[in-house]
This record gives structure tokens, C-alpha cells and sequence, in this order.
């Protein structure tokens, strides 16, 4: 094993149709039984090289200042040339319910203890942060009929570009209800009996998930706030009220959830809590998430500080290769703010560490026309290839992608529309007819016109027209976004190609910053803690002004 992963959860596989038996032998169950026994493959396939291995670990084995492995609660051991820590919120974890505090990482799952006091005593910073989550409800004893329904998105949008079909059968819909006046009232009522204003919890919460007592001290103003009902899952009459955590008593959480339009009735399976947990502060890191204090050591998800399914996943991705990279003796793998919405994530948390739980905006990246979505495959791809994390047919359905892009804007420029061919559509796009031949590119550059429609009317696309629709859309958005924002794209990549130019003037691992008087004190202060790797990032960190990166690019001969 060469990295390990401390994660209790083993995967699960769900058997498909599994209670029907062969008695119920339909073509469904048959298709069911064949893609579970194709899928079953996949996963041993896939996971071939995967030990899992269920049980708390308790200590990290040193030697030195470079990891060795993990010690478990039984004992055992386990020696790995890497590790990654994943603990999540149970790291000495206590969850609240009014006045009432119990050990735990989440709801009927015990905290974890011992990691955190031997990272202390390494030197580690240690500290308390804290989020919630609402009471789930039973779907049974709630009036959807009173509520408005909002319905799955009809245009799927797929996260892979490998053409994958994936259309979601039977989908269940969310649905919307407000607080109240009285459902206020019922909660205000509760307020003294609150672990989060009475002091009790000391960690701080998510600024943009507050609970929904933190809603009504702060937006006294505000007499409704809006509730989304959404199911658990398909196969489950539980349902999650989101905008409604809480960690009031279970008795005041009850009474004000029946005084909510739709949950007049409303059962509960398990009252919300509020949960405090140890996290370590991320300026503690490298960009590739290894510690800086011991050697070969990841931290990954929420014990840095962020809050979310989607920033631990992305940490996750971005150690667990840079472990694997480290043991390979090869470079590590830092993607740019320029680059990736990863790239900022991990930016912000190693260059500016964190005060309240950090939560993945797209207002935090500075470079937001090149982080799109419908270019993720552009900026990402060859990237994953190079490191082997993605194949081949990959690369050759993005290099198709280009290649037809390219040949579509270059068909455009050349192609000229005449008055009598294009007028008609122009007049109903409600946009300036033309009284001369003009280039077709320039028509498709109007905001007016639709890019697809217009294609699919004029002639000599026909190979573009052949492809798949999906195929087809694709390429025809990235014509499109090519023809309409190509000088604001080039505009912002000199701006960020400039600033780049300073994250590659490096500073050496042993400067010592107590010997530079003329950086401000709290220039010194910040650098000297953060031990920033180059210009660019110094920059970043709060506290260092522009004045003490001249003085530092003047120490290194600037
Ligand atoms: C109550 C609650 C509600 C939330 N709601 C949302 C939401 O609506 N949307 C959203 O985006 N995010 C939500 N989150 C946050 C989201 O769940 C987390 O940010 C995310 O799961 C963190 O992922 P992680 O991998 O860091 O840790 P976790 O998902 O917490 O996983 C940590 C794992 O490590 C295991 N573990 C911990 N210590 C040890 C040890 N010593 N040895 C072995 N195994 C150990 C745990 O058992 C657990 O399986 C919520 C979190 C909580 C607690």
C-alpha cells in the first residue's frame, strides 16, 4: 500500500433487484442483473489495487519528521510510504441539541480522538470550528400539496464529456415552503435555551449555511425565509429541510417546524444539531497539501477548514495524487488560479488560511471568463493524461473537439451570406438586415442571433450537422464563445500570464526573514509563518503589503 487513506467508509455497491429473486425474472431485472454484473467488474477492475481497512487510527507513526504509517485503536499498524487525513468534522468532535452535548462526528457516529493532540505536540495549530445540519423529516406526514413543486431540470448537463448517456429515470421533485411569523416566534421562544448564543458552542460556523436561528437574530427584518423540502433519495420517505438547521432543543425545533405551511403534521426521524470540531489551520500546507511540518503527511477535506461535499472532494483528488507523485520521486501537481476552480481553493487556504469554515465560491477566483465550465475539458485534460489519469480516447474526443471548433470558425470567416439568404431570419431575430454579401462569422457574432439555429439554416456544415447533438452543441458553444468573448479571454490570459511570471521567481526554502528590517513587522511575521514558496504567493498573503515584496524581490537580486 502505498498511500493510505484513513476513511472508515468502505464502498458500497448497491446489488440491483436483489430482493426480487429469479422469480421475478422480467427483462427489466434481467437488464438490472446484466449491468450489475457488468458494473460489479468495473468496480473490481478499477479497485484492484485498493486495501480497505475499517477501524479507528489513533496515531500517526513518525520517524523523524516524516510519516510512516498509522497505528489503529486495536494496535494494528500500517506502514505507508504516504498518508492522508481525512477526518472530516470527528476530529474530537461534540454535537449540540439545545443544552445537551454528546461525543460524535455525525449523527450515530463516534468522534475520533488522539490525532489531534499528537499533531499538537509536533507543533501543529490546532483549532475550533463548527456547522450543522437540519431535523430530517417524515415524508409521510408532510402536505406537499400545500407547498409549490419544483421540478428536476429538464436540459441534464453531464459532468464527462465521454458522450455519456445518462438519463435519470423517475426523478422526485423538491419543493418550497417558507417560515413565518409565528414559526419566529416559536424559535425566538428557544433562543435562551441555545448552545450557539448562550456561549456553549465556541467554534465558528458557516457564514453562508447559518442556522436558521442565526437567520432570525441577524435579518430581524426578514419575516419569511424560504425552505427547500428535497427527498433523501428515490427509494426513501425521508426528506431533508434545507435552510433549516438547527441546534435548538428538540421540543422548540418541533413546534416551529409545525407552524410552516405544508408541515402542519410533520414527524421527524432525528431533531438538526450543530456539530464542533478540531481543524487544522491550512497555512500549514504546501500547495500539493503536505504538511510543512512532517514529511510525506496529506491533509485533505474538512479538517483544513472548508466546508462542503465539493471542496473535500477536490482536496481529496489533488493530495491523494500528490502522495502518490511524492512516493514516485516525481514533481508535484499544483494547478494555477488560472486554471482551475482548484487551483484557487487551494491557493486561498494555503496562502490566507481561514477564520470561519471556507466554502468554494466562483466570486473568489480572479479569473473567471477562463474557469468555464464548457472549457473544463480544454484546461484539464491533457493535464490528467500527463500524469495518467485519464486515457487516450479522452485526449483523441477533445483533440476532435478543437480540431472541428477551429474548422467551424474558419468556415465562417470565409463563408459570405447574401441579403435574400439571411434577411428573413435576421428581421424575426429582431437584429439590422443587411443590404450587401456579408461574412457569415459577423452575423454569428450578433448577441441577437441564435448560434445553433443559425447554423443548422446555413450550408457547408453538414459534417457538424452529422454528429450526435450533444457532439453537435458542444462544439458549436465553443465556436460560439470563441467568435463573441475571444478579446476579453485574451485580455484576462496577458493578466494572468503576467502575474504568473512572479510565481516563478522562487524563494529559497531556508531565507530567513527575521534578518529583512525593512519588511514591515507584520510583513515578517506573516512570511516567516507561512513560509511562502515564491513572489506570487507571497503577495497574496494578508498583512505582507506591496512595499515588502520590493524589499524582498531586492534581497533577491531583482
Ligand atoms: C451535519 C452536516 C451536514 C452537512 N451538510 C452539507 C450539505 O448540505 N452540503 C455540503 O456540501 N456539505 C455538507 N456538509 C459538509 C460535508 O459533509 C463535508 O464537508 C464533507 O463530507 C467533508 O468531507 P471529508 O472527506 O473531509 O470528511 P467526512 O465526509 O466527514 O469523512 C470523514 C471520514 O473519516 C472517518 N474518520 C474520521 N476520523 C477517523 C479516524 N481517526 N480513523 C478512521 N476513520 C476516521 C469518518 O468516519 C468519516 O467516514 C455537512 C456536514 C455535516 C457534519
Amino acid at each position: 500500500m502505498s498511500a493510505l487513506i484513513t476513511d472508515r467508509t468502505s464502498i458500497q455497491f448497491r446489488m440491483l433487484n436483489r430482493s426480487k429473486g429469479p422469480a421475478m425474472w422480467s427483462p427489466r431485472a434481467q437488464c438490472d442483473r446484466q449491468r450489475f454484473s457488468i458494473e460489479w467488474r468495473k468496480v473490481i477492475e478499477q479497485t484492484k489495487n485498493l486495501y480497505i481497512w475499517q477501524e479507528e487510527a489513533v496515531r500517526i507513526i513518525l520517524k523523524n519528521d516524516e510519516v510512516k504509517g498509522v497505528e489503529t485503536s486495536f494496535g494494528t499498524r500500517f506502514l505507508a510510504g504516504a498518508v492522508i487525513l481525512t477526518n472530516g468534522t470527528f476530529l474530537n468532535a461534540l454535537m449540540h441539541v439545545g443544552f445537551k452535548k454528546i461525543s460524535g462526528g455525525r449523527a450515530g457516529e463516534k468522534s475520533s480522538g488522539g490525532i489531534s493532540d499528537q499533531l499538537r505536540e509536533l507543533g501543529f495549530v490546532v483549532e475550533r470550528l463548527k456547522t450543522g445540519t437540519s431535523a430530517r423529516l417524515d415524508g409521510r406526514s408532510i402536505d406537499f400539496a400545500a407547498m409549490t413543486e419544483q421540478k428536476s431540470d429538464e436540459d441534464e448537463k453531464c459532468f464527462s464529456y465521454m458522450n455519456v448517456q445518462n438519463t435519470i429515470q423517475d426523478r422526485r421533485s423538491c419543493y418550497i415552503t417558507h417560515t413565518n411569523e409565528e414559526v419566529h416566534k416559536e424559535l425566538k421562544k428557544g433562543l435562551k435555551y441555545s448552545p450557539l448564543f448562550t456561549g456553549k458552542i465556541k467554534g465558528r460556523g458557516p457564514r453562508y449555511c447559518p442556522s436558521i436561528e442565526d437567520k432570525i437574530v441577524t435579518f430581524k427584518e426578514k419575516l419569511a425565509h424560504q425552505l427547500f423540502i428535497e427527498p433523501e433519495g428515490r427509494d426513501t420517505i425521508e426528506y431533508y429541510i434545507n435552510g433549516f438547521a438547527s441546534s435548538l432543543p428538540l421540543e422548540v425545533q418541533l413546534k416551529a417546524l409545525r407552524k410552516v405551511r405544508g408541515l402542519e403534521k410533520v414527524e421527524i426521524f432525528r431533531p438538526g444539531y450543530a456539530i464542533e470540531y478540531d481543524f487544522f489551520q491550512p497555512t500549514q500546507l504546501k500547495h500539493t497539501l503536505e504538511t510543512k511540518i512532517v514529511r510525506n503527511l496529506y491533509f485533505a477535506g474538512q479538517i483544513n477548514g472548508t466546508t462542503g461535499y465539493e471542496e473535500a472532494g477536490a482536496q481529496g483528488l489533488m493530495a491523494g495524487i500528490n502522495a502518490v507523485l511524492k512516493i514516485r520521486k516525481q514533481n508535484g501537481f499544483i494547478l494555477g488560479r488560472d486554471e482551475s476552480y482548484i487551483g484557487v481553493l487551494i491557493d486561498d487556504l494555503v496562502t490566507k488560511g481561514i477564520d470561519e469554515p471556507y466554502r468554494m465560491f466562483t466570486a473568489r477566483a480572479e479569473y473567471r471568463i477562463l474557469l468555464r465550465q464548457d472549457n473544463a475539458d480544454e484546461r484539464l485534460t491533457e493535464k490528467g493524461y500527463k500524469i495518467g489519469l485519464a486515457e487516450k480516447d479522452r485526449i483523441n474526443v477533445l483533440l476532435e473537439k478543437r480540431e472541428m471548433t477551429t474548422e467551424l470558425i474558419n468556415f465562417l470567416a470565409k463563408k459570405s451570406l447574401k441579403p435574400e439568404e439571411i434577411n428573413n431570419d435576421l428581421r424575426k431575430a429582431g437584429t439590422a438586415e443587411i443590404n450587401q454579401a456579408v461574412k457569415a462569422i459577423s452575423i454569428a457574432a450578433r448577441p441577437q442571433i441564435e448560434f445553433m439555429e443559425f447554423l443548422k439554416s446555413i450550408k457547408g456544415v453538414e459534417k457538424l450537422k452529422m454528429m450526435s447533438d450533444d457532439r453537435m452543441r458542444e462544439i458549436a458553444e465553443q465556436a460560439e464563445i470563441k467568435i463573441r468573448y475571444e478579446g476579453y479571454i485574451q485580455r484576462e490570459k496577458m493578466v494572468a500570464e503576467k502575474i504568473k511570471r512572479l510565481e516563478e521567481l522562487k524563494i529559497p526554502e531556508d531565507i530567513n526573514y527575521g534578518e529583512l528590517l525593512s519588511i514591515s513587522t507584520e510583513g515578517r511575521q506573516k512570511l516567516t509563518k507561512i513560509r511562502p514558496a515564491n513572489i506570487g504567493h507571497a503577495g497574496r498573503i494578508s498583512g505582507v503589503s506591496p512595499s515588502d515584496i520590493s524589499i524582498l524581490l531586492m534581497y533577491l537580486g531583482r
